[in-house]
């Protein structure tokens, strides 16, 4: 008997008893295969030994010192690591615990910030359907699943939500792609006069978006919009790169390919690579500034803030993926997933979309390819199908998905930027079983 909250309370998932490469081996000595990198957070795989040795030389040195008191050299390093590799001025950084921890710094700093410039009014947020941005309250606030907010209303703050950028199921048929991000930036604009533009404090949007969606990247153009909108109405661009950033996209960040520099970043996961639970805010100088000139202080602070276990992991793991060229390896493995998965399921009926950045890969599962009808969301296909998986020694990432009313399933892989070929091979391949036992009309 566990006395564990399990996600599940009906069963106990497997013990995991060691993890290498990317592979996991449970307690009875079953193997799975890492193809999601947990939820996108394992990009070195499991038991890096360079994460494994910074970590033992933090431990040793110090393991804990409470940030009221002192700073350490791990933190500041990453800080100053972040700082430098991120564009433009964005060389503030706050770090936490993690991806919902640093969501709502994030929207705490964008809010004194406007307090400090002498705009109190300011108190609403514009988000989007069809987003995840973390399950604490002001996270889950700005998310756009209405199934997570709604146990929990009324939550501390109301947010108007515009439509994602979904191409695959908002596009009219015969509509272009620029006349489609027209419409969706249209769409932003007017909710931001329906707002009143001096009311708002930003927007706040995952750059390729997660789990709700399932790898879900921006039309071209759309950030560009995006930024320019923000910048005609004075509001702050907070985008989410919690699951899409450090590195899983290809680039660092994923703003990065859209031509655009956000005022906050917001970021966990791929940062400390699972190793260590850390997130961090990444702000522009003016906007911390601010409030350095103003109170003098951001009115925010964790216990667990600045780890120096944490930092020196994060620091460690960025190190990796800068040594060993890792992410023109996302980039060249993300295709090369991308061409296995539309040669295995390019014809499948049931597979409407292949998708994503780098290596972070949807699929998207339909009743129907010509209509895009999704299958009945009470069969709850992505638990079925995770379950197959898992049974075959593969873990995905599948949710099932709402968006206007509508419902779709997807699968998320995220496998670790080391992957060979040859196991992401493996990994269509249990895929393709996964989806053939699963989907199988004789059964199904
Ligand atoms: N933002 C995005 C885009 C995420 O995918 C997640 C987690 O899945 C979060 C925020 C919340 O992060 P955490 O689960 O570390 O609190």
């Amino acid at each position: 008997m566990s006395h564990i909250i399990h996600r599940n309370p009906r069963r106990v998932p497997p013990v995991a008893a060691h993890a290498t490469g990317i592979t996991i081996t449970d307690r009875d000595g079953r193997t799975y295969l890492d193809a999601s990198g947990g939820a996108a957070v394992s990009s070195l795989g499991h038991a890096h030994p360079d994460v494994l040795a910074a970590m033992h030389a933090q431990i040793d040195r110090n393991a804990y010192a409470h940030t009221a008191f002192f700073t350490c050299d791990a933190a500041e390093q990453l800080a100053a690591r972040l700082a430098a590799d991120a564009p433009g001025d964005l060389d503030q950084v706050y770090l936490v615990s993690g991806g919902s921890e640093a969501m709502e710094t994030a929207l705490k700093l964008a809010r004194q910030y406007w307090l400090e410039a002498g705009q109190p009014q300011r108190t609403t947020f514009i988000a989007r359907r069809q987003s995840y941005h973390g399950n604490t309250l002001g996270a889950l606030a700005v998310g756009g699943n209405a199934w997570r907010r709604q146990p929990f209303a009324p939550l501390l703050i109301e947010v108007p939500r515009i439509s994602p950028c979904y191409e695959y199921r908002g596009r009219a048929d015969g509509q272009s792609t620029d006349d489609y991000t027209a419409a969706l930036l249209q769409e932003l604009e007017d909710a931001i006069l329906a707002a009143g533009a001096d009311k708002v404090i930003g927007f706040v949007a995952e750059t390729v978006v997660g789990a709700t969606a399932g790898a879900v990247p921006p039309t071209p153009g759309y950030f560009r919009g995006v930024r320019r909108l923000c910048d005609q109405y004075g509001l702050l661009l907070i985008l989410d790169e919690v699951m899409c950033g450090m590195g899983r996209s290809g680039t660092l960040y994923a703003f990065e390919q859209e031509g655009v520099l956000p005022d906050l970043v917001v970021l966990g996961k791929g940062l400390g690579a699972g190793y260590q639970p850390i997130g961090a805010v990444l702000a522009r100088a003016p906007i911390v500034q601010r409030l350095r000139d103003g109170s003098g202080a951001f009115l925010h602070g964790h216990t667990y803030m600045g780890h120096p276990v944490a930092a020196a992991a994060a620091l460690a793991v960025q190190k990796v993926i800068q040594r060993d060229c890792l992410l023109g390896a996302v980039t060249v493995r993300g295709a090369a997933l991308r061409r296995m998965l539309r040669e295995a399921f390019g014809n499948h009926p049931h597979v409407g979309d292949i998708r994503g950045r780098g290596l972070l890969i949807g699929l998207e599962l339909v009743a129907d390819r010509d209509s895009k009808a999704p299958f009945d969301p009470a069969r709850r296909l992505h638990a079925v199908i995770k379950d197959e998986a898992m049974a075959r020694g593969l873990m995905i990432y599948p949710m099932g998905g709402t968006i206007d009313g509508r419902h779709g399933d997807h699968i998320l892989l995220a496998p670790p930027f080391i992957a060979t070929e040859a196991e992401l091979a493996e990994i269509t391949s249990r895929l393709a079983d996964t989806l053939h036992a699963t989907l199988n009309p004789a059964t199904f």
